[in-house]
């Protein structure tokens, strides 16, 4: 396979090769020389390079978006709803291009790109709405003669730190609501999927967005992270990525005791009844375990299946996943893509091995795919220990561990005997069940008959250690806001 920039970009073809950037972008420009490699996962082939940025860098990019902020902020609500509204038709008028940028540094399959790309924008478009709906409030006085006025303003200037698992919804869930609250933002997007960024943020300057209200830094994540969490002049901090990290990144916070939102880690259980629609619980668990391979935080981790539906959901649930074509997520047929990196295929190599250690039997997959390289076959276990690995932590790769129950207290206790609160999904056909279950997960997030929970118009966040703080719906953008009261004697 080639190892040259030249081939690997040919091969993405893009309409607009101007949307691959191997520069930062602070205060409206492009700087930084290209010096850390980005690579294909499908290929290994060299993409490009990115800069490699750090204190002195980040720091300038904080004082070019302090900078902005007055003016950004006091823009008018509609001025802000503009651009946005304007930056998601953008994405979507380059959304193959896009798409296939994501799929050649992030490895998903193009079509999974592209639903992805439309996500993103949907999040510039309705908070650019909702900013237009920021109301405060009156309070009647505690006296005659006087009044409380509760006002809502912008947090300041924003740091974010974003994965690379959803290389553009991730930025965009934060910056829509916070460039639409009147904040402006530094942003590290992962090293390992940096151009979907960088394209958004040349899309954001063709949107109008004025220079310093979205800047991108790339490089070394420990230094930029530190000025992120540790300036005082970011007065928010806002974060997704892994549990460990996120944890760390918050105690950095808390010396200028910023506002922090974090989407952490899940380890999701998905349940499914005697009552089901098992064609239904076999649908829904293939989105919801094997989309990106695996690698969501709201992927199903565990599955607790009630014995009278055990051997009849195992036996479809294996033969759907391997049907499922791997490959290169740039070849059309392509369902799954490779995993990220080496670690990943490690971890998952371990989950796999523990689980069989613990008893578990294989029932399709549980070792690498032909292929080489980081794919792995899609992979169905029956017999889980709930002890094992795979049902402790969060896999991030594509294997469902089945674990058999025998009643509603089992299953509720089983799925929430876990320090994630993330996602959870349950499969029933009994109404008064579904609301038991529902009310009884502690998760931030439930699918009930349903695999798929992602969406702009829905809350999104967790519980327990799987963060603070919701992103999406008409929450999101409350934490890009400051509530003042404001007294006033007549
Ligand atoms: P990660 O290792 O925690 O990295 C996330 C981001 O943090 C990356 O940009 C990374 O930079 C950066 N980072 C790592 N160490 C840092 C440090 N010491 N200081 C500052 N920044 C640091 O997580 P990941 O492997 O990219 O993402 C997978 C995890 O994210 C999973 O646990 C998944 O469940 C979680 N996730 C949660 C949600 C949610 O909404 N709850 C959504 C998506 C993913 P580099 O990559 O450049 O090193």
């Amino acid at each position: 396979m080639a190892d040259t920039t030249t081939s690997e970009l040919g091969r993405i073809g893009l309409k607009r090769p101007d949307l691959f950037r191997e520069q930062c972008y602070i205060d409206g420009k492009w700087m930084g020389e290209p010096k850390h490699p980005v690579r294909n996962p499908a290929t290994a082939g060299l993409l490009g390079h990115i800069p490699n940025l750090g204190k002195a860098e980040t720091e300038r990019a904080v004082a070019a978006a302090e900078a902005a902020l007055p003016k950004w902020r006091s823009a008018s609500a509609r001025t802000r709803a503009d651009i946005l509204r304007k930056w998601n038709d953008l994405m979507l008028k380059h959304q193959e291009d896009l798409a296939r940028l994501m799929t050649a540094e992030q490895g998903k399959p193009l079509a999974e790109s592209r639903g992805e790309i439309a996500y993103a924008g949907s999040f510039f478009e309705w908070f650019g709405e909702e900013a237009k709906r920021v109301y405060g409030d009156t309070i009647p006085g505690p006296a005659s003669d006087r009044r409380i006025i509760v006002l809502k303003q912008p947090v300041g200037v924003v740091g974010a730190i974003t994965p690379w698992n959803f290389p553009a919804a991730m930025i965009t869930r934060k910056i829509g609501p916070g460039i639409a609250a009147g904040c402006t933002v530094v942003l590290k997007p992962s090293e390992l999927t940096p151009y979907s960024a960088l394209a958004i943020a040349l899309l954001g300057e063709e949107a109008g967005l004025p220079p310093g209200v979205f800047n991108i830094v790339t490089g070394d994540a420990e230094p930029i992270g530190r000025v992120l969490t540790e300036d005082p002049r970011i007065r928010k901090f806002t974060f997704t990525g892994s549990t460990p990290v996120g944890k760390k990144l918050a105690a950095q916070c808390a010396g200028t005791v910023k506002r922090v939102s974090l989407e952490l880690g899940g380890n999701a259980p998905f349940l499914v009844f005697d009552d089901a629609d098992v064609d239904a619980a076999v649908a829904g668990a293939i989105i919801s375990k094997f989309r990106n391979t695996g690698q969501t935080c709201v992927c199903a981790n565990r599955f607790f299946v009630q014995d009278g539906v055990y051997d009849t959901f195992a036996k479809a649930l294996a033969e759907n996943a391997s049907a499922l074509v791997v490959g290169d997520g740039l070849a059309g047929l392509t369902q799954q893509g490779p995993l990220i990196n080496d670690k990943a295929m490690r971890k998952v190599q371990a989950h796999v091995a523990d689980a069989l250690g613990h008893g578990a039997k294989v029932l399709t997959g549980a070792k690498p795919d032909s292929q080489g390289g980081t794919f792995y076959q899609p992979t169905v276990l029956r017999d889980v220990a709930p002890d094992a690995l795979l049902c402790r932590e969060e896999t991030f790769g594509p294997v469902a561990g089945l674990v058999r129950f025998k009643t509603e207290e089992d299953a509720i206790r089983l799925a929430n005997d876990s320090r994630a609160g993330l996602a959870a999904y349950a499969y029933t056909r009994d109404l008064a069940r579904s609301w038991r279950v529902s009310e009884g997960l502690e998760y931030g997030m439930v699918g009930m008959n349903t695999g798929l929970i992602s969406t702009e118009v829905s809350p999104f966040g967790g519980v327990k250690e799987s963060g603070i703080g919701r992103e999406g719906s008409k929450y999101g953008i409350e934490e890009y806001l400051n509530i003042k009261a404001v007294f006033v004697q007549l």
